[in-house]
């Protein structure tokens, strides 16, 4: 059985999220401290599936523990911020936390990323193969991609992004994650011609009315590849 982790202060949302995460299946650790969390982690007796992770934690700065989790290894983490906390969000991202949910939240919701997470963490297709999302196929080794059974022209640029998003959909990603994707380097002050690019992207994949049914947009952070 899959042992969460679950990194919360306040016992009230601690206590409901365990009760959640068990009746979907999984053991649950609590700890209520960063150094608890930390601690737990470096133990490697009982190494957790993911850690959720709620960023306002009484000792440590919440980015500070995804800094220092990531550092230990590559366990999967969701974060829990506030609804102001936008620019915390984007940080955790870029530090490798691989989802967040925003408080108050609905544990129902909660399940359904945790679960999306270590899902994806089962299926990351190797570099240099082909992806396949809905009906999208992105041949990396042939630069081809078609949509249905209608074959796309793509830019370099469109072409490594979209086979970024699909390779891993429902992952948020940021416009700084994505420019590091395409160029292997990102500016801030660039990461606005992410939005173009995507712009551009989905004119050529998306249907041509109606809201985009591959490439959504997460306000405030970026885009995910959709995953149903
Ligand atoms: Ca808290």
């Amino acid at each position: 059985m899959d042992t969460i982790l679950v990194v919360e202060d306040e016992p009230g949302i601690a206590r409901l999220v365990q009760d959640y995460l068990q009746r979907a299946g999984f053991a649950v650790a609590r700890a209520s401290t960063a150094a608890d969390a930390l601690a737990f982690v470096r133990a490697k007796s009982h190494s957790p599936a993911l850690v959720v992770l709620d960023l306002g934690l009484p000792d440590l700065d919440g980015l500070d523990v995804t800094r220092e989790l990531r550092r230990l290894g590559d366990t999967p983490i969701v974060m829990l911020t506030a609804r102001g906390d936008e620019s915390d969000r984007i940080v955790g991202l870029e530090l490798g936390a691989d989802d967040y949910v925003v408080k108050p939240f609905s544990p129902k919701e909660l399940v359904a990323r945790i679960r999306a997470v270590l899902r994806r963490g089962d299926s990351k297709a190797p570099r240099g193969e082909t992806v396949r999302a809905l009906d999208i196929v992105v041949d990396v080794p042939r630069r081809r991609v078609t949509v249905g059974d209608r074959q796309v022209e793509l830019t370099a640029t469109e072409f490594a992004l979209l086979k970024t998003l699909a390779r891993e959909p429902g992952r948020v990603f940021t416009r700084g994650q994505l420019l590091d994707a395409v160029h292997g380097v990102s500016f801030e002050s660039y990461e606005r011609a992410v939005d173009a690019h995507v712009k551009n992207l989905r004119k050529k994949i998306e249907p041509p009315s109606g809201p985009p049914r591959y490439i959504q947009t997460v306000h405030g952070v970026g885009y995910r590849f959709a995953d149903a």
